[in-house]
Formats: C-alpha cells, sequence, structure tokens
C-alpha cells in the first residue's frame, strides 16, 4: 500500500495554509466540505499522496477536542487500496477491529474507513480508495 494522505487538524486555515503553499510551496488541489466528518478539508498535492488540512465545523466536535489549544496537530494517516470492501473484508477476517466495517464517502471522491485505534497502536489509520 503507499500514503494516499496525511490529515492534519488544523486550527486557522487560512494562516496553515499560508505556510504550506506560499512558504513550503505546498499546491492547493481541492478544497470542500466532508459533513460526514464535520470538516471543511484542504488537500494540497505532495507528489502521487496529498496532505489534508481539516478544519472542524464545530468547535465542540470531537476532531476539535482532539487538536485542543495546538495550532495542528497530526489527525490520521491513509494508506491507498484498489478494493476497500475486499480490505476491510480481510482485515475482519484477520481479528482487526475497525471503526468503519462499510466505507463512507471522503473528500475528493474518495471512500474511506477507519480502522480502531486500539488495534493500530494508537494512531488512527485509515483506507482510502480513489
Ligand atoms: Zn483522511
Amino acid at each position: 500500500m503507499e500514503i494516499d494522505h496525511v490529515a492534519i487538524v488544523v486550527k486557522d486555515l487560512d494562516a496553515v495554509l499560508r505556510l504550506y503553499t506560499q512558504t513550503l510551496g505546498f499546491r492547493e488541489v481541492f478544497r470542500e466540505i466532508v459533513y460526514d466528518q464535520g470538516v471543511e478539508t484542504v488537500g494540497l498535492e505532495a507528489g502521487e499522496s496529498f496532505i489534508e488540512l481539516l478544519l472542524p465545523l464545530d468547535e465542540s466536535s470531537p476532531i476539535a477536542r482532539y487538536r485542543g489549544d495546538a495550532e495542528t496537530k497530526l489527525h490520521h494517516t491513509a494508506y491507498r487500496v484498489a478494493d476497500i470492501e475486499a480490505k476491510l473484508s480481510e482485515l475482519k477476517a484477520a481479528g482487526v477491529r475497525l471503526i468503519d466495517e462499510h466505507p463512507r464517502k471522503g473528500a475528493h471522491g474518495s471512500r474511506i474507513a477507519f480502522l480502531h485505534p486500539k488495534a493500530t497502536g494508537g494512531v488512527l489509520i485509515e483506507l482510502c480508495q480513489r
């Protein structure tokens, strides 16, 4: 599997975007609201992968509480799979605890599913099919 994206939850989207685009030189390739996750997402091109900046829509949501007072905080890593249903079945059969047994809608036309962080040593892992 390759990395599809690294997702970073932010407090001030414009300030972080300036850092990533103007200072670091990344290019913005998509921006949308993902209601399923309660975030505004900006995708930055990083080779064949993306960096996704996530701005919580609701400051009392779990993702905002996870970020807390930090300016930015790594939220999850996403790995690209060709067939997300097949991968989920394979992991479930192997006894891996899942948050999503069925894919849901992600950013930029993707289908995504999260594994349970208790099954992954603490880092939240997402599977992503483009
Ligand atoms: Zn993601």
